[in-house]
Order: C-alpha cells, then structure tokens, then sequence
C-alpha cells in the first residue's frame, strides 16, 4: 500500500435512522474538497451483493464509481473479499444482541477479525479517496458502534456529526409503512412500527451517540436536523467549526435556496434517488402524530427530548 500524500479525513454522521442525515450528507458532498458516499456500512450488501441502485440511476455493480472504488480496493488490499468482509462487519458492528458488550471489550480489539476489518476499511477508504480525487469523505452510516472501529483507522482524521431529530419526528416517519421500489430507492418494504418501538431505538441510539461525540471532543458537534433546516448558515459553521472545512459556499447556496447534487450512494434514504435535493423543513407529525403516539414518545423519551431542548409542546418553526 502506497502511503497517501494528505491524510485522509472522515466526516461520519452518526444518530438514529431518520434523522435527516441524507439532507446533511448531500450538503456536505457538494463542497469540492468532499466527496459524500451516503451510508458506508451498507455498501457491500446493497452495491456489491445486491446490486442495488446507486443515487446515478445505475445498479450499483455498473455504476463507474462504485467499480473504479472496487478496483482500487483490490489492489490495495489484495486478498479483500466482499463476503468475508460482510461476515467482519455483521460480526463487528451490527446492533444485535450483546453486540455493544462485545464492541467495548478489549480484547475484541486485538483479535484477528479486528484487525482484518480495520485493514480492509481503510484501504476502502483509501479506494474512494483515490477514485474520487478527494480526501474528505462523508459517511452517514450512523450507526454508533462503527465509530469505535473507525476511531481507530490509522492516518484517518475522525470527525463527528452527532445529528438527532425530535423522537417525534422519528416515531412519525417510521409509523408510515413503504412498498418496495427498488428503482425508486426503497430496496425492501419497510415495516409500520410503532412509536414505543421507534423510541426505543432512538433512545439507544442517541444515548450511544452522545458517548462517542463526548469522547471526540472539538471534533466533533451536535446538531439538531430542526435547527440545521431552519437555519442552516449557522449550523453548517459550526459543522465547519469541527470538521476544520471552510462551509461558507455550501452556507450560500443553501441561504439562496439552491438544489444540491446528489452523490453515487447506494444505501439510504430513497430522497436520494431524485439526484438533488434542496432543504426543506419537515414537520408533518406536528399536524400528524396521533395524541396516543405523542403521550407514548414524551413518556418514554421526554427526559432525553429535554436535554436536546425539545419542548412538550412543538409547533412547526
Ligand atoms: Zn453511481
């Protein structure tokens, strides 16, 4: 492996799933020096499995980014296998049961699956570095157990974007069931859930966010999607701020309303497949959310809502 001439920066979202990190991600992938890849973790079950479709309109395995990236990878890390590194990243990263657990003990971090997964995501890195020609990468995988392998990556500059949305919104977006459309992005028919269960992830999610934005220190923010939405100079320069990336073209575009061109990404949210987006506020469940889905959200997350100073009682910015 050829040592890199810059050290590479990795931008990572990290929160619960519908929390508007697409939104985030698309903005931060317009600026030149950044290329945004959507959610990394994803990539070699949906693009290199699946063959899903790519945000370009192309199945991923015909997409030319995604197989000039495989291509670098190969080469880099020679005996890389998309299979074998599925099994190190299910194995590593995924929340199941114990999953945590494992994740923080110590000595998970010194076994040969560790090392291999490590190996293998940096030079993967390195390939989207190399087929981009950018060093600066967004993941918005979100997940918060991959920070602590990520964090780990030598010669990888860390950032984080601790991105959280009200519990409410959360429990709204994932009550509405979606039918699978692959070509419009949904890659699997999405289950309604109920609110306890979305808050429940939320909350966990959130709460092991918050640990790893702790442990970053000035590298790392947090960012409310309501706040980033309606006013985006300042958050994107307080993102800046952490990232040391200088957002003020992207804090421009957005104040005048611009659309932002989507990234070659193959897993997320299916606002991706439209190729640009422009930022637009949501707040449908404030009119949405039934009264009994409301009580059960402030019930089991208000202590955490008002931490992030949420009020009980939201209206629509
Ligand atoms: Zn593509």
């Amino acid at each position: 492996m050829t040592t890199p001439s810059r050290p590479l920066k990795l931008i990572y979202i990290v929160g619960a799933g519908r929390s508007g990190s697409t939104v985030l991600d698309t903005v931060l992938g317009n600026h030149p020096d950044v290329v945004s890849v959507g959610e990394l973790s994803n990539l070699h079950r949906s693009g290199w499995t699946n063959d899903e479709f790519c945000a370009c309109g192309r199945p991923a395995t015909t997409c030319e980014f995604w197989n000039a990236v495989r291509q670098h990878w190969s080469r880099l890390s020679a005996d890389a296998d998309v299979a074998e590194y599925l099994r190190l990243r299910d194995r590593l990263e995924r929340f199941r049961g114990g999953s945590w657990l494992r994740t923080e003990a110590a000595r998970l971090y010194r076994s040969a699956d560790a090392r291999r997964f490590l190996e293998q995501t940096g030079s993967l890195l390195e390939a989207i570095a190399a087929a981009s020609g950018r060093r600066v990468i967004v993941d918005s995988s979100k997940t918060p157990l991959r920070v602590a392998w990520l964090a780990r990556l030598p010669g990888v500059d860390l950032r984080l974007i601790h991105l959280v949305r009200d519990s409410r919104a959360v429990a709204w977006s994932r009550k509405k069931s979606l039918a699978k459309n692959v070509e419009a992005g949904v890659q699997h028919a999405l289950a309604a859930r109920p609110a306890w269960y979305s808050v429940l992830y939320w909350t966990v999610s959130n709460l092991l966010a918050a640990r790893q934005r702790r442990r970053a220190g000035r590298r790392g923010v947090l960012v409310r999607y309501e706040d980033f939405v309606s006013d985006p100079v300042s958050e994107l320069a307080r993102i800046g701020a952490a990232c040391d990336l200088d957002c003020n073209d992207l804090a421009v575009a957005l104040a005048e309303g611009e659309p932002f061109a989507v990234g070659h990404t193959v897993a997320g949210n299916r606002l991706r497949m439209a190729g640009q987006i422009r930022l637009r506020a949501d707040w449908e469940w404030v009119e949405q959310l039934p009264a009994a889905d409301r009580r059960t959200c402030w019930n089991l997350s208000g202590w955490l809502l008002r931490q992030y100073d949420y009020p009980r009682q939201a209206r629509a910015a």
